[in-house]
């Protein structure tokens, strides 16, 4: 540990210790990689999510050795799901899901991988100096040297990627989380409500609060003067109870982008860094994990365009050939009318959402398992 402490090049520089940075700079230092783990933020940070962990995201986590992670920071076991649209509800069968909070994950994450032999800096805002000789010279509050850089810097990162391509039409993500007296929102179910400006997702973590997030029309927040606003009008439209209105939200930039490249010689960008889309499926951790993961062994490779071409087959594979149906969800419920009626429908027969729901939770590819 004293010789990853003194590092003058470190193996791998990893920007951003959410989900995506905090595992690979895990799964880094456990293949014996000397890691630096750096953030702007301070930790606990205020993170906008809907705190679900899907079977996706659990199998990702197993297949790093962090299967047990969850439950261990008392993670709640989801069993409903509760779409409302139009005022009608549709109660669905869940199954492999949790609940926790980010700042019980991310902190845990980040835990693990200081245990692993990562070094781990917070409070620094990383600058980008140049890459000379194969080594990367960043500004971290001082310099630090590293021959590997990830940029797992999130959706407001702009490391290596400051112009992501953005959907014209990306809506904005929202979220707080709130005390909220028990009663309306049951423990154990995820509750969607969809409407014409978005939608709200709110589930219960693991100390009682209520986390809600959600993903609004740009105009919708302009026309209901506040994020908690446009919230109230959403619930209210789907049938669901309100929340209060003085409640801390907090926003975030136009959610359906991809960055230009994800790699090239000596770098990759991982998680919400190389592309996202819109949240409802609650899928983003899975793709964080699971990239982080099919990402660290190729950074014991000597670097390179071979390098680099791998990562990005080893992306479409493992990250977007997962996004589709998640895209095909965000379509209907941007049509209203079609949300209803998918709701009616399900009201009656819950079995039609099997497809999507099998679909959603299919496990990891072999080649995944067991890195
Ligand atoms: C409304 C909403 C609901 C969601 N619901 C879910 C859900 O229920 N389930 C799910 O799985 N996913 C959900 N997601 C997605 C999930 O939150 C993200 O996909 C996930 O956090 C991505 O992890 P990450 O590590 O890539 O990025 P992040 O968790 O955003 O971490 C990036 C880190 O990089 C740091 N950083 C940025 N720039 C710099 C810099 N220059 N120097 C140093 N540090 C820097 C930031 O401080 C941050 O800590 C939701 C997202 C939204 C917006």
């Amino acid at each position: 540990m004293a010789g990853v402490l003194t590092a003058a090049v470190w193996d791998v520089a990893v920007v951003g210790a959410g989900p995506a940075g905090a595992v690979t700079a895990y799964a880094a230092a456990r293949r014996g990689l000397s890691v630096i783990l750096l953030d702007k933020a301070t930790f606990p940070r205020r993170k906008v999510c809907g705190c679900c962990l899907n079977a996706h995201a659990l199998s990702a986590l197993a297949a790093v050795g962090l299967g047990d992670l969850p439950h261990k920071l008392g993670a709640v076991p989801l069993t409903r799901v509760a779409l409302a649209a139009k005022g009608r509800t549709a109660t669905l069968p869940q199954v492999g899901s949790v609940s926790l909070s980010r700042d019980a994950f991310d902190g845990a994450l980040i835990r693990a991988a200081t245990d692993a032999g990562a070094n781990f800096r917070q409070g620094v805002a990383v600058k980008l100096g140049g890459r000379d000789a194969g080594v990367w010279h960043l500004d971290a509050g001082g310099p630090v040297r590293a021959r590997q850089l990830v940029d797992a810097s999130g959706l407001n990162g702009r490391l290596l990627n400051p112009d992501p391509v953005v959907s014209p039409t990306a809506r904005l993500g929202a979220g707080t989380v709130i005390d909220y007296p028990a009663g309306d929102y049951a423990r154990g179910t995820i509750y969607l409500g969809a409407g014409r400006g978005g939608y709200v997702g709110l589930v219960r973590l693991e100390d009682g609060r209520l986390d809600v997030a959600a993903a609004f029309d740009a105009a919708h927040v302009r026309a209901s003067g506040s994020l908690a606003a446009a919230a109230d009008a959403v619930l209210r439209e789907a049938g669901m109870p309100t929340l209060p209105l003085n409640a801390p939200w907090k926003g975030t930039p136009p959610l359906t982008r991809r960055s230009q490249q994800i790699a090239g010689p000596g770098w990759f960008a991982v998680g919400d860094a190389a592309g996202y889309i819109e949240p409802f499926t609650g899928e983003g951790m899975a793709w964080a994990v699971a990239g982080a993961a099919s990402l660290a062994p190729l950074l014991a490779l000597p670097d390179g365009e071979a390098v680099a071409a791998a990562w990005r087959g080893a992306y479409r594979k493992h990250v977007v050939a997962r996004q589709y149906p998640c895209r095909a969800i965000a379509a209907v419920l941007r049509a209203p009318r079609l949300c209803g009626v998918v709701v009616q429908v399900l009201q009656g027969w819950p079995a039609a959402a099997g497809p999507v729901v099998r679909q959603l939770n299919r496990p990891l590819t072999a080649s995944l398992r067991g890195i």
